[in-house]
């Protein structure tokens, strides 16, 4: 792949700073992004071939494991990215891990249990549908465990994300940020469209009524665990198509960076013959 097929240089991402600030933050902005939204979808083809061409060598290269955390709000569009952006990719590569509510016996053990069971082994691609960050974040908001036990946690997962770098997995965590009236209107196509009210969930209406709340806990979370060797990204998510070029855009970044290459043969090709 030649250097000028990469993406482009520019930050398509809210940078994590100390005055970040999720309630006032432009959930509708589109940063590194200029142009019509019809370039955007075909730019996001490009990208697409770029990680599938990427994902072929990382599988076959069967070395490194990527991670990708995916978190956001209720209707916050983690599906709709899983689907959009790994669509094309080889499956035999990449797996999913969806985290609901913990099982009685994933809650008689502790909360990072379940979650060391899906990280990526070697060649794959492991993409997060929610993730451990549900125990400083739900949990925190529903007082589920007392303060000082989600508190230490942020501590943990530092240490957790740390090993997993550190062991050869290389870690990205993705927060799509839509705003509270995007979630509405989201909920109301649900509740509005027959083949949709399966995704309506009443305890989406519960917990929107802790937005602020929400609001505080995500961007604790993201503070006390944005690290270089396993950042943040926060997408402005209210653009469906500014969305989806985004995530396309930093994980062809980062499988790029990681320059998987095909095995060398290990026979002389010349040499064989099939008969
Ligand atoms: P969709 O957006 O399509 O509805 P979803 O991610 O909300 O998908 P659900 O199965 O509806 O998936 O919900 C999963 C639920 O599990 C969420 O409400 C989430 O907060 C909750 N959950 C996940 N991890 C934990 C945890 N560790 N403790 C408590 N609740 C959790
Ligand atoms: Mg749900």
């Amino acid at each position: 792949m030649t250097r000028e097929s990469l993406p482009g240089r520019r930050r398509c991402w809210v940078d994590v700073t100390e005055n970040l600030d999720l309630g006032t933050l432009d959930a509708g902005a589109t940063p590194g992004f200029r142009g019509e939204e019809a370039s955007a979808r075909e730019q996001t083809e490009v990208l697409r071939s770029q990680l599938v061409a990427l994902q072929a060598r990382l599988y076959a290269e069967s070395r490194q494991r990527l991670l990708v955390v995916l978190q956001a709000m209720d209707t916050g569009g983690k599906d709709g990215v899983i689907r959009k952006v790994f669509s094309g990719v080889n499956p035999q590569g990449v797996r999913v891990a969806r985290f609901e509510r913990p099982s009685v016996s994933e809650l008689a053990r502790d909360y990072l249990w379940r979650v060391h069971g899906q990280v990526p082994a070697a060649g794959e691609i492991a993409i997060f549908n929610r993730s451990h960050y549900e125990d400083v974040l739900v949990v925190r908001v529903n007082s589920l465990v007392p303060r000082a036990q989600w508190k230490r946690r942020y501590r943990h997962i530092r240490g957790f994300e740390r090993m997993l770098v550190d062991e050869g997995t290389t870690v990205v965590k993705i927060f799509l940020h839509i705003d509270r009236d995007e979630q509405a209107r989201r909920l109301q196509a649900r509740l509005d469209d027959p083949d949709r009210h399966w995704k309506f969930d009443p305890h989406d209406i519960e917990q929107r009524r802790h937005w602020d709340a929400y609001m505080a806990a995500f961007r604790e979370a993201i503070l006390q665990t944005h690290r270089p060797q396993a950042p943040w990204f926060i997408i402005p998510a209210n653009h469906k198509w500014y969305r989806d070029w985004a995530v396309m855009n930093i994980l062809v970044r980062t499988v790029a960076r990681m320059n998987p290459q095909f095995p060398a043969a290990t026979i002389d090709p010349a040499s064989v013959r099939i008969d």
